[in-house]
């Protein structure tokens, strides 16, 4: 290159001009290097959508509680056009089992009626029991001659325990 005041040849690289002095800077305009515009690559982030999981729906099955009605109980006395075979001799028994126990002091009273409330206790029931039904007031009326008779027989056994000490005096 040469100085563009002089003419001068310079050297490579020289900032001045040995001759004039000139400086050689302003000659040599920099060409500014244009920096390629890089441009970034615009990595477009993919847009992962994020799937939709959508929670199925489980829905509680509706375990609905059966309805437990309650069967209706209905009374066998509500039905007074079939009569319950052998009532009246339940009813008796029971009126007999009651009397024997309440008449226990009298055992000569109250062991036949224990004795007639068991038979009749015994008749009702089997009664009731061809017709599919209980009696329960000729249970009743066995229980009680059976307790009556206990008692009975606890009190003629002491009687007689008694008298036979009587006896050895
Ligand atoms: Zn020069």
């Amino acid at each position: 290159m040469n100085c563009n005041v002089c003419g001068t040849q310079l050297a490579d690289g020289a900032v001045f001009c040995p001759n004039c002095g000139n400086a050689v800077q302003a000659n040599n305009p920099q060409q500014p290097q244009q920096q390629p515009n890089f441009q970034q690559p615009n990595f477009q982030q993919p847009n992962f959508q994020q799937p939709n999981f959508q929670q199925p729906n489980f829905q509680q099955p509706g375990f609905q509680q059966p309805g437990f009605q309650q069967p209706g109980f209905q009374q066998p006395f509500q039905q007074p056009d079939t009569p319950t075979p052998g009532k009246a001799l339940g009813i008796v028994s029971m009126i007999l089992g009651i009397l024997s126990l309440v008449l226990f002091c009298y055992y000569y009273l109250s062991i036949p009626c224990a004795i007639v409330s068991i038979i009749l206790s015994c008749i009702g029931k089997s009664q009731a029991k061809k017709a599919g039904k209980s009696l329960g007031m000729a249970t009743a009326g066995l229980v009680c001659s059976i307790v009556a008779l206990a008692i009975d027989i606890i009190i003629i056994a002491t009687g007689a325990a008694i008298l036979a000490e009587l006896g050895v005096f």
